[in-house]
């Protein structure tokens, strides 16, 4: 009889493989591989681990020996190099193998029903075979762009690309383009291009597979039902998908013929993961080009100062794209409102007022764009100067009319809104501030006849209303349109001339050091959804139309030139002589405590265990926003100008953190990006 000990990694914080035996049922079993999944006991459970190794002995006493269930046997072993990649998220990021790689997998694979495994092959093989990778409704590439496209389709081996296009400039269409290349070139080749949020998804989706009506195409992304994820995981690990679009989670799936990666707007913050494994996948990218010895694309119209620094260093090869790609189409005029001389009227300065009202006059969309969801941010009562504050955090409950709310959008508590004050009796509170649900309400007593259409996370909560939402802008259902960072990127809105930016100006002040880099990158972006196709005949001229107390700061001077160059220049400038990273590496320890007194105590503990040449280990600070449902929280930062330093540092910490006895939560994060 056949028999191995198979080492399982499983998805638990405990930082080791579990031997299990293995026996053969019959004399012509196949003995496990590395790289399968296994069905195991796991103490009254059975869970399924992923084989890191099959071995002839083990230390475990063979009464203490369990035996694996089963062996996935319906899919192809996962592949070293995807088993490499897991390792090396798994050491970067400080977790065990288990809790990176059995994640990454759909559910459906891991509970290992075999009947749900067929029904999703079943739905695969219906797909169509999908070998052609003719694309159709070409148009002849620009200059800039041919020159874009043929860099990523000669580039030889590991080649990072920095495609720098200001917003319109066509970027996609040499995503498409070189992807076409690429999969001519080799039959069974695979591009994966990453994009940052869900709602962009479906219309690159779209254009995507008609632009390539004979190709498989699967998405990925946290929106999918399970039976959809685990088909579309399927077409990519087996190869029949040759393309695989997705979110951020897809940098981790099993893509064995992997040939190009393509990471759109690669400056978004979305592509960093803000629970459990908080990687960023725009770095996992890169490292998978290299490992794989491709080429990878990161497109942005304001790229991260990170990749930034790499294009000016040489590290990457950088490309640019500076015109606007549809002909006559031009960047739009931005113009700074200052809000000293103009005074706003319910959020709005009579230039903005009138630049919207010529628009709506003409037939033209108008988009008005404020980062604050909710009516106002705190109600407070002005008699006895009591404030919405959150009896559970250290925030404000944001008022919510509509919905007829107080809610905090730190724990989402929700309470009614108080009639009177709770402290004095006060029936008349206030709203204070402006959110997007009272800029909708001031354009409405405005504009009565107008359609206006607030677009942000509260009035998309349903499934597919965001699309529908969007759709109807496209369709030319709407005159005003109000939105939050979630109508900033990406789209496309051709009948848009009119970009009105609100209430700007807190960005500047803020305590994180990399407020004012999305900022600049958000005012860059969301201005470019204006002017997207040439100015008609007895049209607007497409304009962006910032309200702000702060016009000679030079942060606008530069959106107003867009001018990304000079902003860059001056916030690398900036995080070097602060020495913030591109030029320091950092991590940061978070603690979590019934009082601020535990979690700080541990942090001071956490800091005292080890001493490092060339590692800054900072003094424990409560965190901004302290206290989040009733848990107060603080955190460690350790800095180093070497990555490698810091590495071998965590390496050792971590061990020694974990051996702390204590009942605070805590995990450590890397390369944070807000502090
Ligand atoms: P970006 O991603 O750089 O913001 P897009 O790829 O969305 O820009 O392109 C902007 C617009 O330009 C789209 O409507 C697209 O169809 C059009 N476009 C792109 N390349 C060309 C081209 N070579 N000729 C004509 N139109 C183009
Ligand atoms: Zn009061
Ligand atoms: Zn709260």
């Amino acid at each position: 009889m056949l028999q191995f000990i198979v080492q399982v990694a499983l998805d638990t914080p405990l930082d080791f493989y579990f031997d299990y035996r293995w026996v053969g049922e019959s004399a012509d079993s196949k003995a496990p591989v590395r790289g399968q999944l296994a069905r195991v006991p796991f103490g009254q459970r059975e869970v399924v681990g992923l084989v890191m190794a099959v071995k002839e002995s083990t230390d475990v006493p063979s009464g203490k020996l369990r035996d694996v269930i089963a062996i996935q046997e319906h899919i192809t072993p996962l592949t070293e190099d995807w088993l490499d990649l897991c390792a090396f998220a798994a050491g970067y990021y400080q977790r065990p193998l288990g809790e990176v790689a059995l994640p990454c997998l759909p559910k459906n694979l891991r509970v290992s029903k075999p009947a749900a495994l067929v029904r999703a092959f079943k739905a695969l093989d219906k797909e169509l075979p999908a070998h052609s990778p003719v694309m159709v409704n070409k148009p002849a590439l620009h200059e800039a762009q041919c020159k874009a496209a043929e860099a990523i389709v000669n580039a030889q081996g590991f080649a990072p690309i920095l495609l720098h296009g200001v917003t319109g400039s066509g970027k996609t269409e040499v995503y498409l383009q070189a992807t076409e290349q690429f999969l001519a070139h080799t039959h069974d080749a695979q591009v994966m291009i990453l994009v940052p949020e869900i709602n962009l998804t479906p219309q690159l989706e779209s254009s995507i597979r008609s632009r390539f009506p004979n190709m498989a195409v699967a998405t990925l992304h946290s929106g999918l039902a399970e039976g959809e994820r685990m088909r579309n995981w399927l077409a990519a690990h087996t190869g029949r998908a040759r393309i695989v679009l997705g979110t951020r989670l897809a940098v981790l799936a099993s893509i064995p013929k992997l040939s190009l990666i393509i990471i759109d707007e690669e400056h978004d913050p979305s592509y960093k993961q803000q629970e459990g494994l908080r990687y960023s996948a725009r770095d996992l990218a890169v490292w998978r080009a290299r490992q794989l010895n491709i080429p990878v694309v990161l497109g942005s119209a304001t790229p991260s100062v990170e990749s930034w620094q790499h294009g000016q260093s040489g590290r990457y090869q950088r490309l640019e794209l500076r015109e606007r790609a549809v002909k006559d189409a031009v960047l739009p005029a931005v113009r700074l409102i200052d809000t000293e001389k103009e005074r706003p009227q319910d959020g709005f300065t009579a230039p903005l007022i009138n630049a919207v009202k010529l628009r709506l006059e003409r037939g033209e969309q108008s988009l008005l764009f404020l980062n604050r969801r909710g009516y106002a941010p705190v109600l407070v009562c002005d008699s006895c100067g009591w404030l919405s504050n959150c009896m559970r955090c250290t925030s404000f409950m944001v008022l919510h009319k509509p919905e007829r709310r107080l809610r905090c959008h730190h724990c989402s508590l929700e309470l009614p809104i108080p009639r009177s004050c709770p402290t004095c009796g006060n029936t008349d509170l206030q709203p204070l501030g402006r959110g997007t649900q009272r800029i909708e309400e001031g354009l409405q007593q405005r504009f009565p006849d107008a359609r206006i259409l607030r677009i942000d996370a509260d009035s998309t909560r349903l499934k597919g209303s965001a699309q529908a939402a969007l759709d109807s802008v496209h369709r030319g259902e709407v005159d005003i349109l109000i939105g939050t960072q979630m109508v900033a990127k990406g789209h496309d809105f051709q009948g848009l001339t009119l970009v009105g930016i609100v209430n700007p100006d807190t960005a500047l002040f803020s305590h994180d050091y990399r407020a004012s880099e999305r900022l600049f990158a958000q005012l860059m972006q969301v201005g470019g959804r204006a002017g997207r196709t040439a100015q008609k005949e007895g049209g607007s001229a497409s304009e962006v139309l910032i309200q702000t107390r702060y016009p000679q700061h030079p942060l606008y001077a530069a959106v107003v030139a867009h001018d990304y160059d000079r902003f860059a220049a001056a916030l690398l400038e900036e995080r070097r002589y602060a020495a913030l990273p591109p030029f320091m590496y950092q991590s940061l320890l978070r603690a979590e405590a019934r009082s601020l007194e535990g979690a700080l105590d541990f942090l001071h503990q956490a800091a005292s265990l080890l001493q490092c040449p060339h590692i800054v280990i900072n003094e424990p600070i409560p965190m901004t926003v302290t206290r989040v449902a009733n848990v107060e929280r603080a955190q460690l930062l350790v800095e180093s100008a070497s990555r490698p330093a810091l590495q071998s540092f965590l390496k050792t910490w971590m061990p020694e953190l974990r051996a702390i006895k204590t009942s605070v939560k805590w995990q450590l994060e890397v390369d944070p990006v807000s502090i």
